[in-house]
């Protein structure tokens, strides 16, 4: 059946053919590089509390806005429950937002590079993304951002798909220039060498986006969360709607929020010391990858789609950057246990070649 938008009731919003599906590589690969999850696997709670999961838990309902979660990430970021808005990932999250404070026709202000996905959430909530570039400094401009005439302003720190963290001061004063929503994107904030300043305490415009998917290895259960003003979170929640965040996810993510703080410090040690120990080797094969704050780093190379492809052939999966603003084609490769390293350095170096 194909859907004509020119007769008939099943008409499909013309706006949709901007969109494609999201190219997310789904041939199997020994070691996968690609998603930057966690490759020391699953936080130990968690695991725990599904592995002795009450059967009882999914023959009802979740809480319909997850509370008990929104206690646990309270106390886990020492806030008040009222400031917390939980979702099926922080993808949910940021779409919700997007919906709650844009409305069709109008604009949402971005870097480039920065988040593939957020100019896709624009689009369908009818707004539109305007790119602005990087300052020389390689910070984000909050001048920049205001000439965009836009009603939501999005920034993401430390920076997928660049690795980059943003200074404090200048997300600060993108947060009190902006006249509208400013959205922080805290997806890698555990791995940050400076944490984040809590923003939120200050400015109403201010929602801060976290993901259990990264540091605490739970991608699989999708759980994000946002923190901002109370009035602010209300308003994300309705577009969110109800029952968003399943029970099954909500046990584990309290479990591990609760429980296994140390095991992701430990984890961020050992992928920070992972991470410089590439870098060198990278160097050693000619490779110069960008500075990195995150559990990734950003590789450009001369002919991305031939490299990436010789690495899946070498049982290696990478994310592919064709063309990045500023950079050209790009490697995005996560960080993990050394022996994946060392298998990737040695793929890299034969590919090259
Ligand atoms: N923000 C950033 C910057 C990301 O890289 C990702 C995942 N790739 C997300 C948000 C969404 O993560 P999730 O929906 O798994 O919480």
């Amino acid at each position: 059946m194909t859907q004509d938008s020119s007769s008939g009731r099943l008409s499909v919003r013309t706006d949709l053919s901007l969109i494609d599906l999201y190219d997310s590589e789904v041939t199997a690969c020994a070691i996968d590089l690609s998603d930057n999850t966690n490759l020391w696997g699953v936080a130990p709670s968690a695991a725990a509390m599904l592995r002795d999961l009450p059967a009882a838990t999914i023959s009802r309902y979740p809480s319909a806005y997850a509370s008990e979660l929104k206690d646990a990430i309270a106390r886990y970021l020492d806030v008040e429950p009222a400031m917390i808005v939980t979702g099926c990932g922080s993808d949910d999250v940021l779409d919700s937002a997007i919906r709650a404070y844009g409305r069709p026709g109008e604009a949402l202000v971005l870097s480039d590079p920065s988040f593939s996905m957020i100019p896709v959430f624009a689009r369908l909530s009818g707004l539109v993304p305007i790119h602005v570039p990087f300052g020389a400094d390689g910070e984000i401009d909050p001048a920049l951002f205001n000439t965009a005439d836009a009603t939501i302003a999005y920034t993401c720190s430390p920076n997928n798909p660049t690795g980059a963290s943003f200074a404090s001061s200048h997300i600060e004063a993108l947060a009190s220039e902006f006249a509208g929503l400013v959205i922080v994107d805290c997806a890698y904030a555990e791995f940050a060498s400076r944490p984040m300043a809590r923003l939120t305490d200050r400015f109403d415009n201010v929602l801060m986006t976290h993901t259990m998917s990264k540091a605490f290895g739970l991608a699989g259960l999708r759980i994000g969360y946002g923190v901002g003003h109370p009035d602010l979170v209300v308003q994300i929640e309705k577009t969110r709607g109800p029952y968003k965040v399943n029970s099954i996810a909500a046990l584990a993510a309290v479990a591990a929020l609760d429980n296994d703080r140390t095991w992701v410090d430990e984890r961020v040690l050992e992928m920070r010391e992972n991470r410089s120990r590439f870098v060198g080797c990278l160097a050693d094969i000619g490779l110069d990858p960008l500075p990195s704050d995150a559990n990734f780093i950003l590789v450009p190379v001369e002919k991305p789609v031939l490299t990436g492809e010789r690495l899946r052939g070498a049982g290696i999966a990478v994310r592919v950057f064709r063309d990045l603003p500023g950079i050209g084609g790009a490697l995005r490769i996560t960080i993990g246990p050394w022996w994946m390293m060392e298998a990737c350095v040695d793929a890299l170096q034969k590919s090259l070649s």
